[in-house]
């Protein structure tokens, strides 16, 4: 999928106190190749990763930033062990503090994000938060182990035929435990 050329590039290092001050907003993308973790993490990364942020101050006047990062990545089906696609969408609402200890006393909906001197990485962070989100598992919606691994339902039988059906033995099982 080729990249939207009408969506610009993040910048990789921002002023994040001085964005927020602003209340300025940044939409763009986040080049692939500065991902490695994440493209370690999955399949394959397809198209762009991209991220909106709006920055600016709660009602305490503190320094927020509110955005979601949004991408599509193919992780391994734990069924078939194939490629399976998955939308992923992380958003967030970061207080920019100083220091780990003035994260601490942050009201819990914030999360810390700490630039310490003039500026922050913003594809590091960004990156975090779309590794967070990632699923632990995934599995493909339809279907998807061979025709003769597991045979659900009313499909073809086999010569022969007589295969337990998974479903009925949970009946059974739920009939012995249940009401005795
Ligand atoms: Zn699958």
């Amino acid at each position: 999928m080729p990249t939207d050329p009408s969506r610009s590039l993040l910048p990789k290092c921002i002023d994040a106190r001085k964005l927020a001050q602003r209340e300025q907003s940044l939409d763009g993308i986040l080049p692939p190749d500065a991902l490695e973790r994440l493209n370690s993490a999955v399949e394959s990364i397809d198209g762009a990763i991209s991220a909106e942020l709006r920055f600016g101050r709660d009602l305490q006047g503190r320094l927020t930033v509110r955005g979601r990062v949004t991408g599509t990545v193919e992780l391994l089906c734990q069924r078939c062990l194939h490629p399976v696609r998955e939308q992923l969408e992380a958003p967030f609402y970061w207080g920019i503090v100083w220091s780990e200890a003035q994260g601490k006393s942050l009201p819990r909906d914030l999360d810390p994000v700490i630039q310490g001197g003039d500026e922050l990485d913003l594809y590091q962070i960004l990156e975090d938060e779309i590794l967070l989100n990632l699923p632990m598992v995934a599995y493909h919606q339809e279907k998807c182990v061979p025709k003769g691994h597991f045979q659900f339902g009313e499909s073809d039988t086999e010569a022969g035929g007589q295969r337990e059906n998974p479903f009925k033995v949970l009946e059974q099982l739920k009939g012995s435990s249940g009401k005795s």
